[in-house]
């Protein structure tokens, strides 16, 4: 006689993630595994999980399961990342993570800026705000995890390596240096901000400052990772879209479950695009959603690949040299995750934008003067939300989300070069700087009154309104 096996609850552990071919070559492989493309045809990736253990579940209990985790200082669960740990990473165990509570970013209404564009349902999500000061934070956190427990189990792995414009490497070095594995950083001099240099230096990192741009820094990367010892952070590696995705359902949960009209995001190479839509497509599989929002891709008009292929309605893929842009870090010409992020347009029925380094510095300037502090990517975006809106492609009553991807304080010399108008191709016509002014009484007072008097009657550019 056969004892009736006692299935496993699915509270405790019935969920399954594994790599398979993003363009449905056969095969499937672990994510455990030193493996970054499809050996059959060399495309991307992508992680997949179980539907069907995951639908044990029903939206509601998801939903409450999430809900409940927020906040919560039962650890990792604080973590906006590893508070959905089972669409995350399910089979990463508990002492592999490696988190600085990254995630749970706010999302605020931007009422000042939204009036003045006549679109008062506007949001921001700050992911900046977050351990090194971009959403690439959300991504590292689960590709070190996932490291530390490939080392733990044996794999021949002993460092992490990426080329970065900036942010990634930022994020790779700290979770490295978290978790006590070493990180090879290849940056393209003199392209990225002094902030952005100085935090994997100050973390501990292998700084190697390359002779070439992003795109050659990518290649020699890929050829050094070819050896299996160092594990290849960039987002070609799709487990970084396992916690990137997770700002799509944020997104949702703050708006109480809700799907807004618009998610508006700035792109370079289009990991983050396609991790949105991945997250969205999984709650709508849970049935936790049952419409999708339309995506907007916003490039620098500098460095456009992907904005010329939209045009060319993605006949193919267009690869350019990207040109500087004060939008750094989206200064990439042959974008990795091409083929994921068209199917995000398509999709989502999006729209790809460009932003020309004067409008992506005044959206900019013009959201700082209600109160935000935008980067330059943000500064795309706003931009990108500017042109649809007068297009009448954006309505006045759609609800609007943009995605601020890193915190303005990494782009001090952005924000110092607008005000002392020394930006190029930039008309400064929001510049504000600081009055000098001899320390007597008189004049202190006198001048006080004449900017007061001025910005009442709206003189000051743009401080009336
Ligand atoms: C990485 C990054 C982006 C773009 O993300 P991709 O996945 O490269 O498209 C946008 N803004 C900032 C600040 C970034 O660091």
């Amino acid at each position: 006689m056969q004892l009736e096996t006692v299935k496993p609850s699915p509270v405790t552990q019935p969920y399954h993630a594994h790599f398979r071919c993003f363009r449905g070559c056969p095969g499937e492989y672990s994510v455990y595994d030193v493996i970054y493309t499809c050996p059959t045809c060399g495309g991307l990736l992508e992680v997949q999980h179980d539907l069907d253990a995951l639908r044990l579940r029903s939206a509601d209990e998801w939903k409450k399961l999430l809900d409940s985790r927020v906040g919560s200082t039962q650890w990792p669960y604080g973590s906006g990342v590893w508070g959905m740990r089972e669409w995350v990473m399910p089979d990463l165990r508990d002492e592999n993570v490696v988190s600085m509570y990254e995630g749970n970013t706010n999302l605020f209404w931007a009422e000042r800026l939204g009036k003045q564009l006549g679109v008062s349902d506007l949001w921001i999500k700050l992911c900046g705000n977050s351990h090194t000061g971009s959403f690439k934070d959300l991504g590292m956190t689960v590709l070190v995890s996932v490291v530390k427990q490939m080392m733990q189990d044996g794999s021949p792995v002993q460092a992490v390596a990426c080329a970065s414009t900036g942010d990634t490497s930022a994020a790779l070095a700290s979770y490295a240096a978290g978790a006590g594995i070493p990180a090879v950083i290849f940056l393209p001099q003199g392209k990225v901000s002094t902030a952005q240099l100085v935090q994997p230096v100050a973390n501990g990192a292998h700084v190697l400052a390359l002779d070439t741009d992003f795109d050659g820094c990518m290649r020699i990367v890929r050829e050094v990772t070819q050896d299996n010892s160092i594990y290849l952070a960039n987002s070609m590696n799709s487990i970084r879209v396992e916690g990137q995705k997770t700002v799509a359902v944020e997104i949702v949960r703050q708006f109480d479950w809700e799907v807004p009209d618009w998610i508006i995001i700035p792109v370079g190479n289009l990991g983050n695009i396609s991790a949105l839509y991945k997250g969205l497509k999984l709650l709508l599989d849970l049935g936790i959603i049952n419409k999708l929002p339309r995506l907007v891709g916003a490039q620098a008009s500098k460095a456009n690949p992907f904005y010329q292929s939209y045009l060319n309605g993605f006949q193919e893929k267009a690869i350019i040299p990207a040109q500087k842009t004060l939008a750094s870090a989206i200064q990439i010409g042959d974008p990795v995750s091409y083929e994921k992020a068209v199917q995000a347009i398509q999709m989502t029925n999006g729209i790809v934008e460009e932003a020309s380094e004067h409008d992506l510095a005044t959206a900019s300037a013009l959201a700082d003067l209600t109160g935000m502090y935008t980067c330059p990517h943000t500064g795309v975006a706003l931009a990108a939300l500017f042109k649809l809106v007068k297009r009448g492609e954006i309505k006045s009553s759609d609800r609007v989300v943009v995605i601020s991807t890193a915190h303005g304080l990494k782009f001090t010399d952005f924000k110092v070069g607008y005000h002392e108008s020394k930006l190029d191709e930039v008309e400064s016509q929001y510049a504000n700087p600081p009055l000098y002014l001899p320390a007597d009484p008189q004049v202190v007072k006198s001048t006080i009154a004449r900017r007061l008097e001025a910005q009442l009657q709206g003189a000051l550019n743009g401080q009336a309104a």
